[in-house]
């Protein structure tokens, strides 16, 4: 399925109201059964069955099938916010007494997890620079657990070799986390490249319009149903119906705005970089970036997002 077909027609069944063009937005906590069979039997199957907005919601379930289709993902969840969608994705891979092996420079409330609040449940983190395979090898201990990702990573827009990290993590049993937000599935799918479990802030480009805050966990169905049952009802940290109409409403134009994004931060850092104040832009697809074959390796295309080093002297 193309991704256009995937953002204007996928999940949504068009028949079931009234043939409207946009889908509704099912405001509702709960819902009527017909009997006590079918209440029993919605509430077993929660996961896909419509028994209790917390779990799922028709209006939310729509964008559940696009996000997983367009990361290459069996299933995904859908949060209130990109820390929520981080937060429950890496609860669902450790408890007391693990090891967790995280790249440097990530998101700052995703340091703040590793750093402050795991810690106070017997969870401890070892930051590595992500740069180089051999630190993440050296990192491994008997109760490492996961490694979480974030690449490009915040700032300094360092790469992780996301296929050579998932087969080592593989090797150890260790699940495999990345943050995909810079990218989008449109220009990284790490689940191809054999990595566990991809979270997305939405806030950002998937919904685009910075009138949402929301969170996106995709992987396996096995997986996400497992992380439903246990983390997500039990944190609770949903989207609301309204939101994720909003969201879906949003992603439609995910492709377009990709475009004109990458065009535009072309220009604008071809701009900067020949600026008398500026000493260097950093950004992935630099023509002077060290890491730049595995940029091109695993991403498609540019966010975006950059950083400036300003020339603080001589000017
Ligand atoms: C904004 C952002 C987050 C946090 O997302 P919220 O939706 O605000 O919770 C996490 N990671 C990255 C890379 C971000 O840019």
């Amino acid at each position: 399925m193309n991704t256009s077909e995937i953002i204007n027609q996928l999940g949504e069944d068009r028949e079931l109201y009234f043939g409207a063009m946009t889908p509704p937005i099912v405001q509702t906590s709960n819902f009527k059964f017909k009997d006590i069979e079918a209440m029993r039997y919605a509430l077993q199957n929660e996961f896909h069955e419509h028994a209790y907005t917390r779990g799922n919601n028709p209006t939310v379930e729509i964008l559940r099938k696009k996000l997983a289709a367009l990361e290459g993902a069996e299933d995904a969840l859908v949060l209130g916010s990109g820390v929520s969608a981080i937060s429950v994705a890496v609860l669902s891979a450790v408890k007391a007494g693990d090891h967790v092996i995280c790249v440097d420079h990530v998101y700052s409330w995703t340091d703040h997890l590793f750093k402050k609040f795991l810690p106070q449940y017997g969870v401890t983190t070892t930051f590595v620079d992500g740069k180089d395979i051999r630190n993440f090898e050296d990192a491994i201990q008997s109760n490492t657990v996961l490694i979480f990702l974030e690449s490009p990573n915040t700032m300094l827009f360092e790469v992780q070799d996301l296929e050579a990290i998932s087969t080592l993590a593989k090797a150890h049993n260790i699940t495999t986390i990345v943050e995909n937000t810079y990218c989008t599935p449109l220009y990284q799918q790490p689940l191809t490249l054999g990595i566990d479990i991809v979270v997305h802030t939405a806030t950002k480009y998937l919904s685009g319009h910075s009138d949402v805050v929301a969170g996106v966990i995709c992987g396996s169905s096995e997986r996400i149903a497992r992380i439903f049952a246990h983390e997500f009802l039990t944190l609770g940290t949903i989207i609301s119906p309204n939101d994720a109409w909003l969201f879906t409403r949003g992603l439609r134009t995910l492709e377009i705005r990709m475009e004109r994004i990458t065009s535009s931060v072309e220009k604008v850092i071809k701009y900067l970089e020949q600026h008398p104040a500026i000493a260097q832009v950093i950004y992935p697809f630099s023509p002077s970036n060290p890491q730049l074959s595995l940029v091109k390796k695993q991403m498609k295309a540019m966010g975006g997002l950059f950083s400036i080093i300003l020339k603080t002297t001589n000017i």
